[in-house]
């Protein structure tokens, strides 16, 4: 059985996402559910300028909101990957571009083919040739624009800004304007909140989207499990940059390796949303904003000094009550794992809601996904950096679940087979994950990747290679010219506010 009433605390990204698709599902399903959001206009958002993945814009299909409204009204921009600049070494730069062209190979082994040939891997993917040239993913055939690509594309923006287009957006759900001060528990977790005005909110089941103030599940006793043994970045000081007039917007998060940390930069299509994450147990906020100032060559004007805390809830469903974004656990951002992690744990949760052993089976799943994103972003700190005590630590040794898939990795190229089907039990559904399509050009920009292994494997298979090798030259042309007819990111997005 579905719960009759539905609340939310929290109406960032998370609330506003999870209160759309649970509505929407409910109403789908046929379930009588009532859906309650409670946020406080006295505490803001999270918004320091936020990459999405494609499951993003999947979900604006899905729920059929139109996408040029979306960009024009939140100032988003596209998304084609990930340029990650000085992680290697000082000076050395590579691309992660996240679409997959494994889905339309025939069966070819482009990774495999392109490791034995010595080439990049990212030449065989659409979005690195759209990001060399900073074009957007449409050209233009008489005069209308087409997609140059049938993969589905990410988006930059400003969290806060999308939370409040998803909140015009939302139909059927009650809304209040104020502040969580009290929890009722019952038997089985929370049987009522009352608000800073005084009234009382029952519900049969909460969902805490409250940030990291988790106001909710707090109550409950959950556990935290910590990242910081194998992440040490634990702070963030962000700040905006001015566009310049006539400067192009790169569709690519710049992720810029600095002494201490790193630096992202989303640009959107009026700032870009920077800010500098690090290790303070490195170096002091002071010393961060000088090092990131001598990076960049001008002074910055701090939005916030964000401690980070990687981790995750052990369970992050308790009883009747569901953590979910911030509350449920924190990465540093660098491949975007927050928001495309909610998507995916919403689904996940109105798959098994009502279900006998629904609450187990989504611990299990979240705990398995969040700690594929720890795995997959900690692989990034294998470097040759050693210039300062902060990548000398970090580099020093690697654990486990790094080294053991690297040895792997050095007998045979990566393949989907070396990554456990997820979500278990509902794997029919397609949920994005990062698997070897992400993996795989990080292994190549960080030279993690064994070219003799793949040669063997080639050789060994000589009707695979003849396939492979065609395929990949057909596709690299084929994306080249693709490349060369699509519209300039700036221009095509300009073009889209200019129609409204
Ligand atoms: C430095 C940094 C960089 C990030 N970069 C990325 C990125 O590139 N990609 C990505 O996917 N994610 C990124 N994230 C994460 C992303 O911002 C969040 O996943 C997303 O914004 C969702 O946040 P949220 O809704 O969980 O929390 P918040 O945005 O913090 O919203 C919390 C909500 O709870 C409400 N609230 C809190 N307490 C109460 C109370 N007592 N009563 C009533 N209401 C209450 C607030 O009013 C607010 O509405 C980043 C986060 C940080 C910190």
């Amino acid at each position: 059985m579905w719960p009759a009433h539905i609340v939310i605390v929290g109406g960032g990204t998370a609330g506003w996402l999870s209160a759309m698709m649970l509505t929407d599902l409910a109403k789908r399903r046929g379930h009588a559910t009532r859906v309650t959001v409670i946020e406080s206009s006295k505490i803001g958002v999270i918004g320091v300028g936020e990459g999405s993945t494609a499951v993003f814009r999947q979900m604006l299909r899905h729920f059929d909101l139109d996408e040029t409204e979306f960009l024009r009204e939140t100032g988003a921009t596209i998304k084609l990957g990930i340029r990650h600049k000085d992680w290697r070494r000082v000076g050395y730069t590579y691309d992660g571009p996240i679409d997959d062209p494994h889905l339309v190979a025939g069966g070819a082994q482009l990774d495999r083919y392109a490791i034995a040939a010595g080439r990049p891997v990212a030449e065989a993917h659409l979005f690195q040739h759209l990001l060399d040239g900073n074009k957007g993913p449409y050209a233009l055939k008489d005069g209308r624009p087409v997609p140059v690509g049938p993969f589905h594309y990410a988006f930059h923006f400003d969290q806060a800004l999308v939370g409040q287009w998803l909140r015009r957006k939302a139909r059927g759900i009650a809304l209040i304007d104020d502040r969580v001060t009290g929890v009722e528990l019952g038997d089985d977790g929370i049987r009522a909140l009352t608000l800073e005005s005084g009234q009382r909110v029952d519900g049969d089941f909460f969902l805490d989207c409250s940030g990291f103030r988790r106001r909710l599940i707090s109550e409950l006793g959950p556990r935290w499990i910590s990242y910081s043994d194998v992440l040490p970045i634990n702070r963030a000081l962000p700040f905006w940059i001015d566009l310049k007039d006539g400067e192009e917007i790169t569709p690519c998060t710049l992720a810029w390796a600095q002494k201490n940390g790193w630096m992202w930069g989303i640009p959107t299509q009026d700032r870009i949303g920077a800010g500098y994450v690090y290790s303070d147990r490195h170096i002091s906020p002071d010393e961060a904003k000088r090092e990131i100032e001598a990076a960049l060559g001008h002074e910055v004007e701090p939005r916030g000094d964000i401690r980070i805390d990687a981790g995750r809830m052990e369970r992050p469903w308790i009883g009747n009550c569901l953590a979910m974004g911030l509350a449920s656990s924190f990465l540093e951002p660098l491949e975007a794992t927050s928001i495309h992690g909610t998507v995916v744990q919403l689904i996940m949760f109105g798959e098994w809601l009502g279900t006998p052993e629904g609450r187990d089976r989504y611990n299990t799943a979240f705990a398995r996904q969040v700690d594929d994103f720890r795995d997959f972003v900690r692989l990034h700190y294998v470097t040759e950096r050693r210039d300062s005590a902060f990548w000398r630590d970090i580099t020093a040794s690697h654990p486990d679940f790094v080294t053991d898939r690297l040895a792997l990795w050095q007998k045979k190229t990566p393949t989907r087979d070396d990554f456990p089907r997820f979500p278990p039990g509902l794997e029919h559904l397609g949920l994005a994950h990062v698997q070897e399509q992400l993996y795989v050009p990080v292994l190549d920009g960080l030279g993690l990747l064994n070219r003799d292994a793949a040669r063997a494997e080639m050789a060994a298979d000589p009707r695979a290679r003849d396939h492979a090798r065609k395929t990949h030259a057909a596709l690299v042309a084929e994306y080249r010219r693709a490349a060369s007819l699509a519209l300039p990111h700036r221009a095509w997005l300009q073009s889209l506010r200019a129609s409204s």
